[in-house]
């Protein structure tokens, strides 16, 4: 790959690089099918990803037509990727294996190992024969919504269709890689005025995000509305409080630590819970849940703005939802997108139903709602949230930070890029926007590690 590399450090043009010669073989961060019952019989905190991730060399895929072959600059840890490296809830390979049996192409998918990463920024080097809006040289991003066009349910929302897959997670060849092969319809131009690493955190939490609040197709944050954000100075969180802020509405916060709390500060929340430094806790024990501590948050959210909540922005799952039924006010939205501590919910049912609240479930977005999201970052008016860059040989340990929640916003990884801070095509954009708000949850990171 290094000959790629020195050929777009050195400017190379469209039809230089699109006769580079794509190497047989690739570095990329993989699971191995053989080792997927590696951590049987250890609770899932026990399970590390340093010890299922690898590094090495995986054979190159045929391009499909309606691919591009990308030389990734940069990527970034997702839960996600977690999910993978533990092999829960389930081991990856079967949905490698499902995809396998679909097509000629997608058995390219069911190898014995899985390439990991669901987001990825970089620059195209072939196109197949069926692409026709991007060309070689191209600097762009990729969102992870893989989905075909021969499904009628997909033209109204790509994420309807019956084969919609999470790239990296769902198919083979993700982005955790020097090298990856990606549909055309995963494609949107990468923001110039963003280094490679800072371009690359995005898509994936900022879109879900997006979709969530945002889009046609779930809460629909409305200007001025209330919105209790879970987790929120992480991957979906961080991006949830800069639309919400954007849109005209309030963030009520939760995190849980200080430090945390005077991140989201700084972001301009000023409503934030320490849930830890205010001890919450939803469940008394396995099977029973104290609803004096959902009226014990719903008071406190109520001290900040005078009124419940308009939107639950929700993702922890079984320890949260039934607080976040509760606390949503009457003809209030509760929208879901995952279930990080257990996914089989328990709420009462009374507070939903006699107060009219409704629960919205919400997956990645579509192709247009991604792009929407990709404008608002190219525009300056939402900042990528990277806290920490890691090498593509340090992946494992960046994925138990995640795991083991010991990071704010997003981990980026380095895969091509040699160094943290390439990439950025247009300074004068970049300082207008503003280097502090882009580089603040980098900088809140360092100054946490220097006064520890
Ligand atoms: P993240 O960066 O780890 O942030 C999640 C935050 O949630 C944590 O930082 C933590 O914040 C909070 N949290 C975790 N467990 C909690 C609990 N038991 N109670 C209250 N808060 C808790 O992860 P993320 O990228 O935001 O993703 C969050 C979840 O969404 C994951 O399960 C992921 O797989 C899923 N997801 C789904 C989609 C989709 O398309 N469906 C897309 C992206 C992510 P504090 O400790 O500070 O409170």
């Amino acid at each position: 790959m290094q000959h790629i590399l020195e050929a777009i450090k050195a400017g190379a043009s469209s039809e230089e690089i699109s006769n580079l010669k794509i190497p047989e073989s690739y570095r990329a961060a993989y699971v191995k099918r053989d080792e997927a019952d590696l951590f049987d019989g250890r609770e899932s905190w026990e399970k590390d990803p340093r010890e299922s991730i690898h590094i090495g060399e995986v054979a190159t895929p045929e391009l499909a037509p309606d691919e591009v072959y990308l030389a990734v600059m940069a990527s970034s840890i997702n839960f996600n990727t977690v999910w993978t490296s533990i092999f829960e809830p389930l081991p990856t390979f079967g949905f490698l294996d499902r995809l396998g049996k679909e097509s000629e192409w997608g058995a390219r998918h069911a190898r014995d190992h899985h390439v990991l990463g669901s987001d990825a920024c970089g620059v195209i080097i072939q196109t197949g024969s069926a692409v026709r809006n991007w060309k070689p040289g191209d600097r762009v991003n990729v969102h992870c919504n893989y989905v075909d066009d021969q499904d009628p349910a997909a033209h109204q929302d790509s994420m309807m269709a019956s084969n919609q897959r999470i790239w990296g997670f769902e198919t083979n060849f993700g982005g955790l890689a020097d090298l990856s092969v990606v549909k055309a319809n995963q494609l949107m131009p990468k923001p110039e005025h963003l280094s490679w690493e800072e371009s690359a955190v995005n898509a994936l939490c900022a879109s879900t995000s997006y979709r969530m609040l945002v889009g046609d197709n779930a809460a629909r944050m409305k200007q001025g509305d209330n919105v209790l954000i879970w987790g929120a100075s992480g991957g979906l969180g961080g991006y949830a409080c800069q639309l919400v802020l954007n849109g005209g509405g309030t963030p009520v916060a939760v995190v849980s630590s200080d430090d945390k709390v005077s991140l989201l500060n700084e972001l301009g929340v000023q409503h934030v819970i320490d849930r830890r430094a205010e001890e919450y806790k939803f469940w008394r024990d396995e099977t029973n849940q104290d609803d004096a501590e959902w009226r014990r948050l719903g008071k406190k959210v109520r001290s900040f703005t005078g009124e419940d909540p308009d939107i639950v922005f929700e993702h922890p799952g079984r320890s949260t939802m039934g607080a976040s039924v509760f606390v949503a006010k009457r003809g209030g939205k509760i929208v879901t997108c995952a279930a990080t501590s257990g996914y089989m919910i328990e709420y009462d049912n009374r507070h939903l139903w006699m107060r009219l609240k409704k629960i919205l479930s919400s997956h990645f977005a579509n192709y247009a709602e991604a792009s929407a999201m990709n404008r608002l970052i190219d525009q300056g008016k939402i900042q990528p949230i990277l806290s920490k860059t890691f090498t593509l040989a340090n992946t494992g340990e960046a994925a138990n930070q995640v795991h083991h929640n010991l990071h704010e916003g997003k981990l980026g990884i380095l895969c091509l890029a040699p160094e943290a801070g390439e990439g950025i095509t247009n300074l004068e954009k970049r300082q207008s926007i503003g280097e502090n708000k882009i580089t603040l949850f980098s900088r809140h990171a360092e100054a946490i590690e220097i006064n520890n």
